[in-house]
């Protein structure tokens, strides 16, 4: 074999090695080379550095097209008005749930406590507005300026308006909701190319980090991985039954019912991927009405992420502590404001939740190169977060159909419903 097909096939074997791996190998190597270089590894950041830059170059048009064309999206079906509402009154409020629980789990356990980061110099100095600037400078003055400033909240809800504006004028602005759509789709692929490089990023980043921190930093991104999986798990078993009791179902028969959406949301790490499967269950093992299923499930694996708004509320706490930022009330209130909405901006795809951190990151000031440490770790987050974000969505269009008179109680109440199915494999 020549050398040329030598490089050949180990370029197409490292091509089919799935990023979250190459990520996780980047990791490894960027910590091992700073542990054995010591702060020399510091030559390595620039790679970092380009990595940041590119996640920073997506945020505003990515954030502003996907959430404009989140909007737009639910409209579609003029009929189903009141089910859409419902859909968004559950979807919205668990994902305020979830990030307070997030935060407070952020509070609780305190990951990044002790870690005695530097932050960046424009992050140091930092005067809190209080809470009725904030809210008062919520609405831009001037769109474009918020937008080349960066200032998120301001641009979510300019996005949001815009939304709403197109969708109640209809066919006028189906050419506008058409570009902002296919903007979005640059975006995701765009994304999809940024990510790719993540572990040359990472790689620069972390060796860096542990090259200027030493050992101190394993045992609090271990924290962060506990406390996330904790908060998932507290979601998923705790508040999702509460709402299925509440609805008189039996939260056993509902999480028997959906364990092939689970184990699928899981391992993709997708709740695109993962929803002809989730439709498929909820039709045949859950009783629900096609409907119902057809409308509410892809309109949550678009706009629902509750998974995705606890790991950001854990995130944002661990990369203040680490940094040793102390945040406010009103930094609170952003928080839980912006992770909400953030949430129905993120593509249900690997990795997303990621992108839409740094957002909420920059909403309060926090140093953007928190991302990095969390993105080493972010596939085995992601897992936990598509996990409940599925099942977020399954329990919502479960508890609509009951409310709705849509769900077959025989087929719901029947252990053996539906046994035939066969799992189907999503591609993420
Ligand atoms: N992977 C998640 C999902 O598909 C989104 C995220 O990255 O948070 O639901």
């Amino acid at each position: 074999m020549s050398s040329k097909d030598q490089k050949n096939g180990l370029y197409q074997k490292w091509k089919n090695i799935p990023l979250w791996k190459k990520i996780m190998t980047g990791m490894v190597l960027g910590l091992a080379t700073g542990f054995t270089m010591g702060p020399d590894a510091v030559m390595f950041k620039p790679l970092g550095d380009l990595f940041l830059n590119a996640i920073k170059m997506l945020i505003v048009p990515l954030v502003f097209c996907s959430l404009v064309s989140g909007v737009t999206s639910m409209n579609d079906s003029s009929k189903m008005g009141r089910v859409a509402l419902k859909s968004i009154a559950l979807y919205l409020t668990t994902g305020a749930v979830a990030i307070t629980i997030g935060l407070l789990i952020g509070n609780f356990f305190a990951p990044g406590e002790g870690m005695n980061l530097l932050a960046p110099v424009a992050n140091e100095v930092k005067d809190s507005p209080s809470m009725i600037d904030t809210l008062v400078a919520t609405i831009p003055a001037n769109p474009i300026m918020s937008m080349a400033k960066g200032e998120i909240l301001q641009i979510i809800v300019f996005a949001l308006f815009v939304g709403i504006a197109i969708s109640t004028l209809g066919k006028k602005a189906e050419p506008m909701k058409k570009l902002i759509e296919s903007g979005a789709e640059i975006m995701y692929q765009l994304t999809g190319i940024v990510m790719s490089f993540a572990p040359i990023g990472i790689f620069g980043l972390m060796a860096a980090v542990a090259g200027q921190n030493g050992f101190d930093v394993l045992l609090p991104l271990a924290k962060v991985i506990g406390s996330v999986y904790f908060g998932c798990a507290f979601l998923v078993y705790g508040l999702y039954s509460i709402f299925l009791k509440a609805n008189g179902l039996s939260p056993r028969k509902f999480m028997k019912a959906t364990m092939n959406v689970q184990t699928v949301a899981f391992s993709t790490s997708s709740s695109s991927g993962t929803l002809p499967v989730s439709l498929q269950t909820g039709e045949k093992k859950l009783g629900l009405s096609k409907s119902i299923c057809s409308f509410v499930m892809p309109l949550g694996a678009t706009v629902n992420m509750n998974g995705t708004a606890l790991y950001q509320g854990v995130c944002a706490l661990f990369i203040a502590q680490a940094y040793g930022i102390d945040l406010s009330m009103a930094d609170y209130v952003t928080i839980i404001f912006t992770s909400t909405l953030a949430a129905v901006g993120t593509a249900g795809v690997p990795g997303a939740g990621l992108i839409m951190l740094s957002l909420v990151l920059t909403s309060v000031g926090l140093p953007i190169e928190g991302v990095a440490l969390i993105a080493a770790i972010d596939r085995i987050l992601d897992m936990a977060r598509t996990w409940v974000n599925v099942q977020g969505d399954v329990m919502v269009s479960t508890v609509i159909a009951k409310t709705e008179g849509e769900l077959d109680k025989t087929i719901f109440d029947d252990d053996k419903a539906g046994e035939s199915l066969k799992p189907q494999v999503a591609t993420a």
